[in-house]
């Protein structure tokens, strides 16, 4: 790590408003944990500004950010217990991989930016914000700060990376069996609280198998990855599509209708039909058949995807490249 305040130019860098376009100060904090560093060693080489006190603060700081997990506690309760060291009216807290950004806080003027490093990963970076700048004193103790949050910080984020794989099918990258399972209990609760529509869409490829043996897996891997876009392309982001299991999908389609999930479901289907892979020069088609059912008074969440289900196994027995919707007159 470099040591702090090495130069006017660089704390000017780390001290920018939101009308200069200075950069961020990198912070290596690998090692680094205010836990390990004893009160002496501290007095030692403590930043410009900090005390005994802060010393201290910062150790009870790191004894607070072990008690979750979770990013969004973690952000909060972090500007919380800083907040009467260095005062500031937001905290922002933002990555790439995975896709992060999260603010407590009222946002405001000036900036004091950090970009986190812990053990050679990337960790993203940190805004403070409020509505008179940072000075140095106050930047140097955000840093010293900041390394009680670098080690609880990796640690939720691969927590985040660890939850957000536990709900993704590694093949195709859309919802798994979980997520959706999750899904349609808080849908339900949903439309009933608010009274909405609310349908879903059991969806199979057809005989699939008769494609893994002729064609091989791999092919049958790429129509089940080749269906996946399909269906994500035809959808509102509200949307919500899952690969149930095998070569099974389920669309969840809140604020929606029977009428308007069978016209979706019809169209899907006919997109689906244009769908193919190659392999040794020939193209491999694909066709799916779907069953519809809409929320009814009574349905749990079982009676919703029973009754889609049986629709699904309808379309099979009626020939398979068709659609079903329960209740539907024809
Ligand atoms: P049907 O029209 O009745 O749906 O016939 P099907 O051959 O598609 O059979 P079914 O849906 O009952 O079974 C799913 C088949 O899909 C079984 C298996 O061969 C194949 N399958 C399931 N998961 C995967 C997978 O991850 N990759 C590949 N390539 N094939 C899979
Ligand atoms: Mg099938």
């Amino acid at each position: 790590m470099r040591a702090l305040g090495e130069s006017a130019e660089e704390w000017q860098q780390m001290l920018r408003t939101t009308n200069e376009s200075g950069t961020a100060k990198t912070v290596d904090f690998s090692g680094k944990r205010i836990g390990q560093i004893t009160s002496a060693a501290w007095l030692k080489t403590r930043p410009n500004g900090s005390s005994q006190r802060g010393f201290d603060k910062a150790l009870r700081t790191v004894a607070v950010l072990q008690t979750t997990l979770e990013l969004e506690p973690l952000v909060r309760l972090f500007s919380r217990e800083i907040g009467a060291s260095v005062p500031h009216s937001s905290l922002n807290y933002s990555n790439d991989e995975p896709a992060i950004d999260l603010t407590v806080g009222r946002v405001a003027r000036h900036l004091c930016t950090f970009r986190l490093i812990v053990e050679k990963q990337n960790l993203g970076q940190v805004t403070f914000t409020r509505g008179k700048p940072f000075n140095e004193k106050e930047s140097a103790l955000l840093e010293f700060l900041l390394s009680s949050l670098a080690y609880p910080l990796r640690n939720a984020v691969q927590y985040e990376n660890a939850f957000q794989a536990s709900l993704t099918d590694p093949l195709t990258g859309i919802y798994n069996r979980t997520a959706m399972e999750a899904a349609l209990r808080r849908e339900i609760c949903l439309a009933r609280r608010h009274r909405t529509p609310l349908s879903l869409i059991i969806m199979d490829i057809d005989d699939l198998k008769q494609v893994n043996d002729k064609y091989g897996h791999a092919i049958g891997d790429q129509l089940i990855k080749a269906v996946a876009e399909a269906v994500c392309g035809s959808l509102r982001e509200t949307d919500l599509v899952s690969r149930y299991g095998g070569d099974e999908f389920t669309i969840l389609l809140n604020n929606t209708a029977r009428r308007g999930a069978t016209v979706l479901a019809e169209n899907i289907r006919k997109k689906i039909q244009g769908v193919a892979c190659q392999f040794e020069n020939k193209t491999i088609n694909v066709t799916v058949s779907m069953g519809v059912a809409s929320l009814t008074g009574r349905d749990k969440h079982i009676g919703l995807f029973a009754r889609a289900d049986q629709a699904l196994y309808d379309a099979k027995r009626q020939g398979r490249n068709c659609i079903k919707v329960v209740g539907a007159t024809k």
